[in-house]
């Protein structure tokens, strides 16, 4: 029989860490273990009623039963550039300066594809959404890891980035609020990254699917607000988390119009856009009452208070996110990232990621997503203390 050798790109990603988690979990099902997935980034409350009527007309008008555009309709640009707008103060052209992606996780792996010659950098956060290094590592490009430490609040140091890495790379990835850690960027940083991306002739690009799922009064920022941004960002965004549609596949860039015609000229080569129903359905989330971001920020926030304070008491020295729906917990001493993710799920049933799966950076920590209700996260709270594990 023929060997189906897999191409050397495949060969170059990273070990998929999460695999020995996956078949750890399957064998605790099998077991009949209750188990406790806090493991998840997918919000676990139902997309807004008014979105889902808006697909259910728009899915009967046999208008929308053809191919879309390649860039997207143009209410469906329109509709994003005024929710830029009145959201952020961001005025952006529909017709050049928003493009419509089917969720921002193929915009984001295809971006590379348009500036990324083979061997070229590209700067990107450690730990980070896995997908900015596969896109690199797909165009045949090299990801130079940025460490986000707490020191640091999470935040890249790009004057540490050697010269001579800066003078090679392309791309500057960036992404606040932060998955996995949960931090949020200064407008200070954001203002530093863009003059960083024009003294170095890089492209900026921010992946903010989480900018409105923020707590305590905080409004996170778009990049493209600092002054000049324009020249040399674009931004991702994602219908995903905000109005609670992951599973509808439908995202926008916006920014730099001569950067959204190179990834536009990629995907006409590639993908026929968005279900022109997905897109009406899109309008109306984005023009629509906004009552959800707010009520998924008060069930996002009191998960996170019951579960930061109980990870306190037990010795867990965790920060509550200002924004993002994650915990970025340090693992008790004497455990890795991977060991102490094995334990819980082993002994108490609960799905926790091992940060070391999301870059070498993220190794002594896990992150908990706080996808599931209050009353499961008590329930696996107790699981923990009965264990007796402390935090350090
Ligand atoms: C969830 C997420 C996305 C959004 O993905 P979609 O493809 O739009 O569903 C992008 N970036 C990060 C960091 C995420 O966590």
């Amino acid at each position: 029989m023929a060997e189906y050798t897999q191409a050397k790109r495949l060969q170059a990603l990273p070990p998929y860490l999460f695999a020995e988690m996956d078949r750890l979990k399957q064998e605790q099902v099998k077991k009949g273990v209750d188990i406790i997935s806090l493991g998840i980034g997918d919000p676990d409350l139902p997309t807004p009623p008014h979105i889902v009527e808006a697909l259910a007309r728009a899915a009967a008008d046999p208008a929308n039963h053809q191919y879309p555009s390649y860039e997207g309709m143009l209410a469906f640009r329109k509709a994003a550039a005024d929710w830029y707008r009145s959201r952020f103060g961001v005025t952006l052209d529909p017709a050049t300066e928003v493009l419509s992606l089917i969720g921002s996780k193929e915009g984001i792996g295809h971006f590379p594809l348009a500036f990324v010659n083979p061997g070229d950098v590209v700067l990107v956060p450690d730990p980070a959404y896995p997908v900015y290094q596969a896109g690199t590592i797909f165009a045949g490009g090299v990801a130079y890891p940025m460490p986000l430490t707490r020191a640091r609040g999470f935040l890249p140091d790009l004057d540490a980035v050697p010269a001579e890495v800066v003078k090679q790379a392309k791309i500057l990835w960036l992404n606040y609020p932060n998955n996995p850690t949960g931090a949020v960027a200064p407008r200070e940083f954001l203002a530093q990254a863009v003059e960083f991306a024009r003294r170095h002739g890089l492209i900026l690009a921010h992946d903010a699917p989480y900018s409105e799922m923020a707590y305590d009064g905080y409004r996170p920022e778009s990049v493209l607000h600092v002054p000049g941004a324009k020249e040399v960002a674009v931004e991702f965004h994602s219908l995903s988390k905000t109005y609670n549609m992951t599973g509808w596949r439908a995202g926008f860039a916006v920014g730099n119009a001569a950067i959204l015609a190179g990834l536009g000229r990629i995907k006409t080569n590639l993908d026929s856009g968005i279900f022109q129903a997905v897109q009406h359905a899109g309008i109306a989330a984005l023009t629509g009452p906004q009552q959800c971001i707010a009520d998924n920020s008060r069930i996002y926030q009191e998960r996170r208070d019951v579960l930061v304070g109980a990870l306190r008491e037990m010795g867990f020295q965790v920060e509550a996110p200002r924004a993002t729906f994650y915990l970025w917990i340090p693992v008790p001493k004497g455990f890795t990232s991977k060991s102490f993710s094995v334990e819980i799920l082993a002994k108490a049933g609960i799905v926790l990621t091992p940060g070391s799966g999301f870059g070498a950076a993220g190794e002594g920590y896990v992150r908990a997503a706080l996808t599931v209700s209050v009353d499961r996260i008590r329930e696996a709270v107790e699981r923990i203390r009965k264990l007796g594990i402390r935090g350090s």
